[in-house]
């Protein structure tokens, strides 16, 4: 059973600062999910829709406490607006995020809570996997709402849309390719992948087949050295990572890896890559990118392909029809790429800015 609570009863001072920070305006709904039964506590925000339903991916992470949640999931849903108009997608912008450590807290209580709090806000949201969520979650979400994407193939459901977002960042880095060097070809080019999960995973064979040289880091050591025992890849160490000299940085992990400290130590040509809010503060860290000479492919845009693949669930597109819809995030790479030289403007400026002109309209 759901319980409505008061601003006051679930948020601190700072909390309700935050709320009136220009940069987290705009939302047209946030909901405080919290049920002490199954121990769920998750927030889900609802950007805007606009163009469609806020869908997006519902996120459990062990934040440090609920100020941090409340900031993922504010800049994740703002990003789902975006990533969804320039896709051209008919879909708004919403995130949910779950506190927690997905590996040792999560019950199928607390999936079937979270689920009831999805059917509550009715619609508007519709939620489907991020990090620390599978399609096995999403089948017992299922159990409490049909606002749920991402379910298993043998339910009807589109499945894990990682290996479709890992397609979509590949397009987008041969992309990028073709803009800075002339040609998308990817062999022998130097390429660290940070963060090699689910999407990372699916990212890396497509780099192999390419004949990359390629560095991966994550913080499962034993994930990564299963890794790279098993392919011709070499381990590069977290101090080390942003001062070794690469064609091409894939940041697959979590967001605001492009900020000051890293920007300076940084020696890549092209930053592309699946992790979303990889900017940590917009208008900044895209100037600097930009003064440096990196050639940044807007998050946004090239991990569209999981959207697009949990979107075609909604459509009943067929596979081929979403692997070529995935497909023109090749082409809408060099286009932005193009807008922003020619208007001297930051890549990510130039992404923002296709974006918002569709939700103009
Ligand atoms: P995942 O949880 O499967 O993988 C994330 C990996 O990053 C894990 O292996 C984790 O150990 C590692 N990691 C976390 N923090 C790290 C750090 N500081 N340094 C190095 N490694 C670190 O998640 P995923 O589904 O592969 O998603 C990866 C990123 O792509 C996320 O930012 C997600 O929001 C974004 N994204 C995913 C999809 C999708 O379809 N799964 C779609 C769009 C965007």
């Amino acid at each position: 059973m759901i319980k409505i609570s008061t601003i006051s009863e679930v948020l601190s001072e700072n909390e309700v600062k935050l709320l009136k920070k220009e940069s987290y305006t705009g939302h047209e709904q946030i909901l405080f999910c919290n049920d002490p039964k199954s121990n769920l506590k998750a927030i889900i925000a609802v950007h805007n829709t606009k163009l469609g339903p806020g869908l997006g991916g519902c996120r459990m992470w062990n934040y440090k406490n609920q100020n941090e949640a409340l900031i993922d999931v504010l800049r994740l849903s703002r990003g789902m607006t975006y990533k969804a108009s320039i896709t051209g997608l008919n879909l708004g912008g919403g995130k949910a995020v779950i506190i927690g450590d997905s590996k040792t807290e999560k019950t199928p209580e607390m999936m079937e809570s979270f689920g009831e709090f999805v059917e509550y806000v009715a619609g508007k949201y519709i939620t489907a996997e991020d990090v620390g969520m599978s399609p096995n979650d999403m089948k017992i979400i299922r159990r409490k709402t049909s606002h749920v994407v991402g379910t298993p193939k043998d339910m009807g459901g589109s499945g894990d849309p990682s290996i479709v977002t890992a397609y979509g960042v590949y397009m987008g880095i041969k992309g990028a390719a073709k803009f800075r060097w002339g040609s998308d070809q990817l062999a022998n080019k130097k390429v660290f992948v940070q963060g090699i999960g689910k999407v990372g995973g699916y990212l890396l064979e497509y780099l192999k087949k390419e004949g990359c040289e390629i560095t991966i880091n994550d913080i499962d050591k034993e994930k990564m050295s299963n890794i790279a025992q098993k392919s011709n890849v070499k381990i590069i160490s977290t101090d080390e990572m942003f001062k070794q000299k690469t064609d091409i940085y894939a940041p697959c992990a979590l967001g605001a890896t492009l900020n000051d400290k890293n920007i300076e130590n940084l020696s890549c040509e092209i930053i592309a890559g699946a992790a979303n809010n990889q900017l940590e503060t917009e208008g900044v860290h895209d100037i600097q990118l930009k003064k440096k000479g990196i050639l940044y492919a807007p998050d946004f845009l090239i991990n569209a392909g999981g959207l697009i693949n949990v979107y075609s669930e909604l459509k009943n597109w067929d596979q081929e029809k979403t692997l070529k819809k995935t497909e023109n995030i090749y082409d809408t790479t060099i286009s932005i790429l193009s807008r922003s030289k020619k208007e001297d403007i930051s890549t990510h400026k130039a992404a923002l800015s296709i974006a918002k002109e569709r939700l103009r309209n």
